[in-house]
């Protein structure tokens, strides 16, 4: 067996036995890593597996397609699996690298640098695809300038509305021109008495977008952040599976449900964060 090998069985049995913890992924993306500089076969070989773990399905298929033994039958139906699945989803739902806390840092002043102003309860609204990317630019109905990030989630107006942008939003003066909300006030955690927490969540807030009604989870008496879409894969890596199951919210069934939703499945979760004591909640829904 050849060094590679070992390692990756090593590394497998402990993603395997922390459920994917941030450790036993961290380790995962060093080893791709590696295993991606050095490039000989062997380490080739190793690579599709890791990829494979890590639902980097396209990369995987791509590399098993370039130097797979194609007459073997068993290479054969890995390939067709892993074909049908890249076709579909591609590298999509790939187990996200936890990231580290210089990472975090870099990531914010990234964002500043973008100039997409700070949102309070939705820290990250690139990351999570409530704006998007244009290089063309599109013109913002609100303020009618040309920007280059623009708002895809609910916004709940009479008008219809196709473009806004990050600036619009965080003034407020979309919500005021169109009459309109980011997220609906009937669906949200109880709890929040202050006026101006709720005035900043559904006037000056990017939404998110749910299979069905979206709803605004909160704790310690104020909103949470909104962190994105996720599954039970993706909570264990983050470390917090067994914190967002601590919660009066849902009863065993539900518990039963998060533990077994997968991201971009049927059962959809979305995660928050307490921006008080840090602690992590999600709601789900179905499609
Ligand atoms: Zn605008
Ligand atoms: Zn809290």
């Amino acid at each position: 067996m050849n060094e590679y090998l070992k390692q990756y069985i090593e590394l497998q049995k402990q993603f395997r036995e922390t459920e994917g913890n941030p450790d036993s992924v961290r380790a995962l993306y060093s080893f791709k890593e590696e295993l991606e500089k050095a490039g000989d076969g062997q380490a080739k070989e190793v690579l599709v597996d890791v990829y494979d773990l890590l639902d980097f399905k396209k990369d995987a298929c791509e590399l098993l397609c370039q130097i797979g033994n194609l007459s073997d039958k068993k290479t054969l139906r890995r390939l067709g699996i892993l074909k049908d699945y890249a076709k579909r989803w591609g590298n999509h739902y790939a187990i996200p690298r936890p990231k580290t806390p210089e990472e975090k840092q870099k990531e914010k002043e990234r964002l500043a640098q973008l100039g997409l102003p700070v949102f309070r309860y939705h820290p990250n609204p690139l990351e999570t695809g409530a704006f998007e990317k244009s290089t063309d630019g599109v013109v913002c109905d609100c303020c009618g300038r040309t920007t280059h990030i623009f708002y895809t989630a609910p916004f709940f107006a009479v008008d219809d509305i196709e473009y806004l942008c990050p600036e619009c939003i965080a003034s407020g003066e979309a919500a005021r021109k169109f009459d309109g909300q980011f997220q609906d006030e009937c669906s949200l955690d109880n709890g929040v008495d202050d006026p101006e927490k709720l005035n900043e969540l559904i006037y000056h807030t990017p939404g998110y977008s749910g299979w069905q009604q979206e709803y605004w989870r909160a704790h310690c008496r104020d909103y949470c952040a909104y962190l994105g879409h996720v599954g039970a894969r993706e909570l264990r890596a983050l470390g917090v599976l067994d914190e967002v199951l601590d919660d009066t919210m849902w009863d065993d069934e539900h518990k039963e449900m998060i533990r077994e939703s997968v991201n971009g499945g049927h059962l959809q979760c979305y995660l928050f964060r307490c921006l008080h004591c840090g602690k992590h909640l999600v709601w789900m829904d179905f499609d």
